[in-house]
């Protein structure tokens, strides 16, 4: 049988706000699956809370989903465990810039071989518009009235700081052109990092399509930090596309030199442990 989109589908209704870039979002990752011909058999997404959380039951494959800010560590452990599946880390802005940003930094220093997927909507939606680090300094919010004090964090910047393997930034209101930078992040052999400019018509309403789509402006990868970073500080454009790829970073696991000889995946070889005397004491 052929995969398509609709293989990933399922019967669960999606509850987002009407006009919410999640629905794009998840639209272009299921394309890029069923493109890259992924049974859904073969391919693990994880969650947090969140509104992009939420989608953990509207696609088909094995879906984890965890505490606030921790798909991270969870896509790790289940990469490690298993090489042969295609491991997606889904996450928000808030979950991956607060609670979760120490994973996301050792993350892109240890360049596992996963893909994550950042929901950039510039604010902690699900609990009704409260700020992140993303959100326009100034901009009144959901418990903070008279607007944020705090400064940003640029997702671009801090990726770009260490030494990334992949860096892409994708808009949800071009689900197409999304779509093509997640194969490509799928595809690279490394810690795939790709930010998404998520639209949230309910708490950020200033940055609208009509808005975004005439800041948004493709760039063709680059192997050049310094290129990329050009691209991530120009205040006029929001550039999208892979905007910086180094295919010569070795992955985590294929460093690992007591592992050098083992053709068998630790999901294997767990089997073969007699663990019933550890789960009778449980
Ligand atoms: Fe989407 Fe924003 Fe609604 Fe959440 S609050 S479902 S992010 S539009
Ligand atoms: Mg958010």
């Amino acid at each position: 049988m052929s995969i398509t989109i609709d293989s990933y589908n399922t019967d669960v209704k999606n509850t987002w706000c009407p006009g919410c870039g999640n629905f794009n979002i998840h639209l272009a990752l299921k394309k890029a699956l069923a493109e890259l011909k992924k049974d859904p058999s073969e391919v693990v997404i994880t969650f947090d809370i969140g509104c992009n959380g939420n989608g953990g039951d509207k696609i088909k494959a094995f879906n984890i989903k965890g505490l606030h800010g921790r798909a991270l560590p969870i896509a790790i452990g289940a990469h490690l465990a298993n090489r042969e599946m295609t491991t997606i880390a889904t996450i928000g802005d808030g979950g991956c810039l607060h609670e979760g940003i120490d994973h996301l930094i050792h993350g892109i220093r240890s360049n596992y071989n996963i893909t994550v997927l950042i929901h950039n909507n510039q604010n902690f939606a699900l609990t009704t518009g409260q700020i992140t680090s993303t959100t326009i300094k100034g901009k009144r919010m959901y418990g903070f009235p008279h607007g944020k004090t705090e400064g940003d964090i640029n997702i671009g910047e801090l990726v770009l700081s260490l030494n990334p393997s992949f860096y892409a930034r994708g808009y949800s209101g071009d689900c197409i052109h999304l779509t093509e930078i997640i194969k490509e992040g799928i595809k690279h052999r490394g810690f795939s990092v790709i930010e998404i400019i998520q639209l949230c018509p309910t708490y950020n309403r200033e940055f609208s399509h009509d808005v975004a789509s005439k800041l948004v402006k493709k760039v063709d990868v680059s192997d050049s930090i310094e290129k990329a970073r050009k691209h991530i500080l120009n205040s006029k454009n929001l550039s999208i596309g892979v905007l910086y790829q180094n295919k010569k970073l070795t992955d985590y696991y294929s460093s690992l030199k007591n592992r050098k000889s083992i053709k068998t995946e630790l999901v294997d070889e767990v089997k073969r442990k007699n663990i019933s005397n550890i789960l009778a004491k449980l």
